[in-house]
């Protein structure tokens, strides 16, 4: 199959590890018989530095134009005083809007290798945990309306969800869970919040009429936090708003203790979707060859298993880096401190080819 992906490595360590990510799909193209045409586009500080635009229009129509994104990260310090509508992170709430993008996918797995950076008690790390959050990207509080009253003492922000963007989301999670462990956790706040409310009835709905073979259960958002650090092993999928979402899964990712190996994809309607790491542009670092091009290669391995249906590709990927961290090898910002043995971006890189 021939596969059109637009790369859009941004910022910072951005085109380090976006370079790092498209050697690893070549070389699954080359083993499993894939061609991939990958056209890169300027997003964030450097379309700034060019056109004067976070987003230039050239990106945009050639990420429409493809069958996937992968994006490194964007922004930096050189940018941080320019006015708000030209910011680099602009760039990704347009594109994603663009690309009609509402589902934040975002994997919090403990690696078997790292299990010591893991911040849990020891007994509760060994069970280990592979949770998918899936959070709604485009609604909720961080969309609705807001203000002062006139004074300015008083302030007030709305929550609001209609049982269509409900719907949409829950659509993705329970197709995701018949992907893995077949268990969708609902998190909401239905004992007080009236768009909870809705959001119960609306995944419980979907789920009689098209998913029941999906076990699904509910949990209000502060039982859910509690658990994540309790016993994270309960978790397959978890379903969530968008404010739930966004601070649930930074709890998770940072109970794994090692947030540089993070992927992250956000999907809509169609096959297409934005794979990122979760991490940063990381300036103080960019240029160093000192990032580490973990996390951006688990996103090319997000992007098989959710925008092109090839799992063997994907866990082709998750094997590789899994070998090569358990064989040892560690980049600097994951390796014992202390250590002088790491590697260097680029030497990672090489392990992870040489094990696809
Ligand atoms: P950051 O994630 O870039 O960096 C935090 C720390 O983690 C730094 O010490 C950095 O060196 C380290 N780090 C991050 N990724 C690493 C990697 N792959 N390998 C090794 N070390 C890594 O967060 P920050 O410093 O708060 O933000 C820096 C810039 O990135 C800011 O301009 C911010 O707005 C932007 N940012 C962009 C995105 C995105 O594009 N999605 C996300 C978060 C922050």
């Amino acid at each position: 199959m021939k596969y059109n992906i637009a790369a859009v490595p941004g910022d910072g360590i951005g085109p380090e590890i976006v370079a790092s990510a498209i050697e690893v799909l070549k070389k699954v193209g080359e083993k499993f018989g894939h061609e991939f045409n990958i056209k890169e586009y300027d997003a964030g500080g450097c379309a700034i530095d060019k056109y004067g635009i976070p987003l230039p229009k050239e990106t945009t129509e050639g990420c429409l134009a493809s069958d996937s994104v992968l994006l490194g990260a964007v922004g930096g310090q050189k940018w941080d005083d320019i006015p708000n509508h030209l910011r680099p992170e602009k760039a990704l709430l347009a594109l994603r809007k663009e690309l009609g993008l509402y589902t934040n996918l975002r994997p919090a797995k403990i690696q078997p290798a790292l299990a010591d950076a893991c911040v849990l008690r020891p007994d509760i790390a060994a069970k280990g945990f592979d949770i998918m959050i899936v959070r709604e990207l485009t609604g909720g509080i961080y969309f609705g309306e807001r203000g002062r009253n006139e004074k300015g003492d008083a302030a007030f922000d709305t929550e609001s969800y209609s049982a269509y963007e409900i719907e949409r989301n829950a659509r993705n999670a329970f197709e995701i869970a018949r992907k893995r462990k077949s268990h969708v956790t609902s998190v909401e706040k239905s004992n007080v919040l009236e768009t909870s409310r809705l959001w119960k009835e609306t995944v419980h709905k979907l789920h009689e009429s098209e998913y029941p073979d999906v076990k699904l259960d509910d949990m209000y958002v502060d039982n859910a936090a509690m658990q994540l650090v309790r016993d994270p092993s309960f978790f397959d999928v978890m379903l969530t708003s968008n404010m739930f979402g966004d601070i649930l899964s930074d709890e998770a990712s940072q109970v794994t203790g090692s947030i540089g190996l993070l992927a992250s994809a956000s999907l809509g309607d169609s096959k297409r979707g934005m794979y990122e790491p979760i991490h940063g542009s990381a300036p103080d670092i960019a240029g160093k060859d000192l990032a580490n091009p973990i996390a951006t290669i688990l996103s090319a391995a997000m992007m098989f298993r959710y925008s092109f249906d090839l799992a063997a590709e994907a866990d082709c990927i998750e094997n590789a880096v899994n070998k090569v961290l358990e064989a040892g090898w560690r980049t600097k910002d994951i390796a014992a401190q202390g250590a002088e043995n790491w590697l260097r971006g680029s030497e990672m890189t090489q392990k992870i080819l040489a094990e696809i």
